[in-house]
């Protein structure tokens, strides 16, 4: 194992952050029982708000951001992993407030680590990401209240060509529910048509003022807009039915009205992917890992380089990335 590694590493100056690749030495490294030996980190929302600076994700520098990342135990002090073990993180602040992926090595504690299903890769455990485990927790909330796929009607996906959202288009369409995803991007429609979406709407089509209940259309919803998006959702959602929230890409403010909640029985499921423990971690995988085809990881993965993060940073906060973003830490 070599004494020092290439990270990218965020320092602020005068209130401004700036992202740079330095070689680190491995004493560098935050405390933690495993080194894992980086192999792929993801490019998420939130690792594009850290990487420029916004909404206070990092509130102390320097640190090294991605929140998510897949490789190898290189030293474990843990009797639960051992050298060669291939693992995934996601959560639990990494990233944010504890050294993260955008890096070669990474030291964390081992009840922060999943290991990687066989059928699975460690860049395949990546292209999933943070986004792909998002949304099947999304799934099992919706399940957990009630969804079935023998229900019939439309589950709604928003914010749909995102990582969360294409990952939750395609993981609802092979448990077999039928799919109608919002975007706000005409050109990614056949894209969205091949995850599995049966039905597409126009972004702005749920966001629109409107009273406060519309026709109820949808039997579940994963809501990674927030804002305007979800007050459109959850007036549209059917009697009973439930939409899980996990995102605000659209804005965090809430306008809508209890009518829905009252009169439908609708409810609202917040998703919070970071604290989950460690055995409902696992399920969520292994289900993953059992439903979700090489061909879904294909069509939603695009990979870059470590260099290229501060541009996909600035790309991701402006909704043109399509998909999920892995980046190869080595390359
Ligand atoms: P992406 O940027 O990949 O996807 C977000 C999508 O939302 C975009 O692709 C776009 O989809 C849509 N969108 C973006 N801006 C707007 C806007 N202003 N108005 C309406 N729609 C918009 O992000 P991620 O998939 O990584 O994350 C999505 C959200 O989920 C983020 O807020 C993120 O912080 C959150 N998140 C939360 C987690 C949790 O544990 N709760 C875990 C992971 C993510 P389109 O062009 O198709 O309309």
């Amino acid at each position: 194992m070599p004494d020092s590694f290439k990270a990218l590493l965020l320092t602020e100056r005068d209130g401004q952050v700036q992202a740079a690749i330095e070689t680190l030495p491995r004493d560098a490294l935050p405390p933690g029982d495993v080194l894992v030996a980086v192999e792929y980190s993801g490019l998420n929302y939130k690792d594009g708000l850290a990487v420029l600076g916004k909404n206070k994700v990092v509130r102390s520098y320097p640190m090294v951001p991605g929140i998510d990342f897949a490789g190898t135990v290189a030293e474990s002090q843990s009797s639960e992993l051992a050298p060669g073990d291939r693992v995934v993180l996601t959560g639990w602040g990494v990233g944010e407030q504890h050294w993260g992926g955008f890096a070669q090595l990474a030291r964390v504690k081992s009840g922060w680590l999943v290991k990687i299903p066989d059928a699975l890769s460690t860049r395949d455990a990546m292209a999933i990401g943070t986004a792909g485990f998002t949304a099947m927790l999304c799934a099992q909330a919706l399940e957990d209240h009630g969804l079935t796929p023998g229900a019939g009607g439309d589950v709604l996906v928003t914010g749909a060509s995102g990582g969360v959202g294409s990952m939750a288009v395609a993981l609802l369409a092979r448990l077999g529910y039928s799919v109608a995803a919002a975007t706000g991007r005409s050109e990614e429609h056949d894209y969205l048509r091949s995850l599995g979406a049966g039905s597409i709407i126009a972004r702005d089509e749920l966001a629109a003022p409107a009273s406060p209940m519309g026709s109820a259309r949808w039997t579940g919803a994963v809501d990674t807009v927030g804002g305007d998006t979800l007050a459109g959702v959850i007036r549209t959602l059917a009697p009973n039915a439930s939409v899980a929230t996990c995102g605000n890409a659209g804005g965090f403010a809430l306008n809508t009205s209890v009518l829905p909640f009252i009169l439908r029985g609708v409810n609202l499921l917040g998703i919070n992917s970071l604290p989950v423990p460690a055995e409902k971690r696992r399920k969520a995988w292994a289900r993953i890992a059992e439903i979700l085809p090489q061909e879904d990881i294909r069509r939603t993965m695009s990979m870059y380089a470590l260099a290229e993060v501060p541009d996909l940073a600035r790309q991701i906060l402006d909704a043109r990335v399509r998909g999920h973003i892995v980046i190869d830490v080595n390359a």
